[in-house]
Formats: structure tokens, sequence, C-alpha cells
């Protein structure tokens, strides 16, 4: 730890608010693979208090605990006294800095604080795919001896084209523009999982929005919060609020769960009545395409599918009813319902690299838990779920294919308005 306990020190009246329960031991992922205290938000708690108050010192016995912790929402959801993990667990991060591994830290500052290092980095990564230079370097083994072959489990296909926000505008190719929206591009959204964009486009499009995407904007600084990097996360954050101007748009639609709740909590970041306005406009692209009443899909998607709830879209944005509207909106889903949806898959930003141990035992729980449904497909609505889930199902088929397929919710509802053939937009202003 370089600083003090500054940050951990003004949670102390959250902190407080525990009353030591136990409610949310039942939900919580590292405690139900554990059944240990301190891998549980009490036990938690209880220790960042005692940090605070100066019965504890910051041991590694301790630092470990903590950082075992998902930030997954699930015991803010339950909590009956308000306590809420996420913004203790920032706090604590920030004040300790050094929360994630150097690598880590560098990779999110250095690809994530600059989206240009990034495309050419997915690019160069597309390219070796392309080329069977990544599949090549793992049956050498040459992703062993470099210690990647974990790594390559999340790998999708990646494109070699990308969304760079300019101020683009997409308006419905027909029908009247009901609402105009401002789409957050974001880094991994716009660069790895540019098609599921695209695809959010269309469907926004096809929903008689006009969708601009602000240019300026960046990475929503999610990732670097939780990673304890305080200072660059606020630099995103504002670097977000001058690029978003919410008088200008009904919404500012999000398609990952977790930089929707980071949008959606930038008032407690940058602390202006702009960022206080941006905050209240953002809504999960499922929330409002619900919220505005679904143009029902036309075309068929004939499946047999399960809906797995994103931690930050169930817990932190409490929202678990309208991606399930959505999907059973589409003509030939079966929407089947696995055991425990709502548990974290383990993936949680960068956790699933840093925390193997857990994040691989939440993977494997999950990966049973779709298998058992008999699905075709697993849906999600969130990029760091997408790969985890993709990791968990390629390791139960042993080999690069899925024992499932992985799916985001914006994708297949897409899939449906493509299946019956329409113009959904034209691009105004690119
Ligand atoms: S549910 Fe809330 S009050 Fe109860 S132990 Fe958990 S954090 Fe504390
Ligand atoms: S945020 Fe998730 S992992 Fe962390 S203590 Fe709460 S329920 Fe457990």
């Amino acid at each position: 730890m370089t600083g003090g306990l500054n940050l951990l020190r003004e949670q102390y009246d959250n902190l407080s608010a525990c009353i030591r329960c136990g409610l949310c031991l039942s939900v919580c992922p590292t405690y139900q693979v554990s059944f240990k205290e301190e891998e549980g938000p009490r036990g938690r708690i209880a220790m960042l208090k005692a940090l605070v108050e100066g019965h504890l010192n910051l041991t590694s016995d301790l630092l470990e605990h903590e950082l075992n912790c998902l930030v997954c929402e699930a015991c803010t959801a339950i909590c009956p006294a308000g306590y809420r993990m996420e913004p203790a667990q920032i706090a604590f991060r920030a004040d300790i800095r050094d929360a994630a591994p150097w690598p880590v830290r560098f990779g999110l500052d250095y690809f994530l604080g600059n989206l240009g290092r990034l495309r050419r980095l997915v690019r160069l990564l597309a390219l070796g795919q392309r080329a069977w230079l990544v599949s090549l370097a793992s049956r050498t083994g040459l992703v062993d001896v470099l210690g990647l072959r974990r790594l390559t489990r999340f790998l999708p296909d990646l494109p070699t084209t990308f969304i760079v926000p300019r101020g683009q505008v997409w308006r419905p190719a027909a029908g009247p523009v009901r609402y105009r929206v401002a789409l957050l591009t974001g880094c991994v959204m716009s660069t790895v999982f540019a098609g599921v964009t695209r695809a959010t486009i269309r469907v926004l499009t096809a929903n008689g929005c006009e969708v601009v995407a602000p240019a300026g904007q960046g990475c929503c600084g999610a990732l670097h919060l939780h990673g304890g990097l305080f200072d660059s996360g606020l630099r995103l954050v504002e670097n977000n609020v001058r690029a978003f101007n919410p008088d200008e748009f009904d919404a500012i639609i999000v398609n990952s769960a977790g930089c929707g709740t980071a949008l959606k909590t930038y008032d407690h970041y940058a602390g202006s009545p702009r960022a206080a306005a941006l905050a209240r406009k953002t809504r999960d692209v499922t929330e409002f395409l619900d919220e505005i009443g679904l143009k029902p899909p036309a075309g068929e998607v004939p499946v047999t599918a399960t809906y797995q709830d994103a931690c930050h879209l169930a817990h932190a944005q409490r929202i678990t009813a309208a991606p399930r509207r959505l999907l059973r909106a589409i003509p030939g889903l079966r929407l089947v319902e696995m055991a425990e949806p709502a548990l974290c898959c383990g993936s949680a930003g960068v956790y699933n690299v840093t925390r193997p141990g857990f994040a691989d035992a939440l993977m494997r729980r999950k990966a049973r838990n779709i298998l058992a449904t008999r699905a075709e497909m697993v849906i999600t609505a969130n990029p760091g779920c997408y790969l985890q889930l993709l990791a968990g199902l390629r390791e139960a088929a042993g080999g690069d294919r899925p024992a499932v397929e992985v799916r985001f919710l914006v994708e297949v509802l897409d899939q449906a308005y493509q299946a019956a053939p329409q113009a959904v937009f034209v691009e105004v202003r690119g």
C-alpha cells in the first residue's frame, strides 16, 4: 500500500450498515464455493471495517480474501441493511493501488486508455487467427512455453474492422424516428465485439431509434476502478462525461452490462450535474427496448436457449425480467432456465485472469448448469460473461468449439429481424 486508507475511510458508514445477518452468504459465489466466512461478504466487510478502525493490519491473508471478491454485487442486491460492496471494494483497491498484478495494470492503461492501441492489438490477433498462427502456436505447444494456454480458451473469433466513434448517425430506413439515442461504443464492444455493436445499432433502428456514436468517447473505466487504477478510471469517466451531452438524447444506450453499471454511477465519481444527468439517462439496451415496447421480430430463431444473468445487469442494475421478455418475443425461440442463472460465472472483468482458482471453479459450475438444460444456445448481455462461458463450454467439449453456442442477446434479436428481410437503417453521417 503506497497511500493511506483515505477512500476506504469514506466508506465507514457503508461498512457500518452491515448487521451481520448472513443473508448474503446464500448468494455469494466465493462463499458458495469455499464455505469460509472470510470468503463471504460478511467476513470481508468485518475485515475492511477492522482495517479502518485499526484493529487489523493489511496482511497478505486479508488482501487475498478481499481481492477474491468478484465485486459481483449479489450481496448488495440481497442485503436488507443497504450495504453496498462495489463502492467499498473500489475504495479499498484504489487505496492499496496494486490490487492487480503489474502486467494487468499496464495492459489496462496502455490498451484501454488509448483505443487506437487496442484496435491495433485486436487487428494483429485477428490476422494471426486468419493465418492460423494462433492455432499453430497452440498445436506446437508455443502457448504453453509462453504460459498462455489458459488464456487462449477465452479468445473469440476476432474481427478486423471496428467501430470508431466519430459522430456517426444511423436512422431507420423506414418509418418515423421515435427516439434519439447515443450509443456507448466502449472498448471491447467496439473492437472484439464490433459485430455485436453493429447488431445493436440494427436492432435499435429497427425499433425507431436514431442512433448516434458521439466522437471522443472511450472506455467506461469500470475495469480500471475495479482493478485499483482509480486515477485512470476517473480520467476515463471524465472523458465520457465530456463526450456525451445527455440533453441531446432520450437515452444513452449501453450493450455491455458492466459498462452500463459504470455509466449509471458516473455521478458518484465525476460529481457534476452533467455526470448525474448522464447516469440518469443511461439504459442497458435490453432495459431500453423493453421500456419502449419491442417491435415484435417477424423472423424466426428456432432454438432452445438458456439465459445467463450478467451480475452487473441482474444485481447491480436489477434487470432480470426485461431480457427474458425480449427473448420470449422472438418467434421460434424456446427459453429454458438453468439452475443458478444469477450466480457469477467467474469472469468479473479481469478476475478470470488474476484469480484463476475461484474463476475456474465458478466457470465449471456454470458450464454444468448450462449443459444440464440441454439448451443449444446460451445467451448473455455482457462481454466478460460471453468470454467466460465460451471458455467453460470449450473446456466441457474438450476442443475449440464450445459444447453450447454462446450468443449476445442483441445478436439473437438482430437475427430474428434479419430473418424477415427488410432494410433496417441508413447511415446518414459517418
Ligand atoms: S446481508 Fe447485508 S447486513 Fe446481512 S451480513 Fe450480508 S452485508 Fe451484512
Ligand atoms: S460482491 Fe460478490 S463475491 Fe464479493 S462478497 Fe459480494 S457476493 Fe461475494
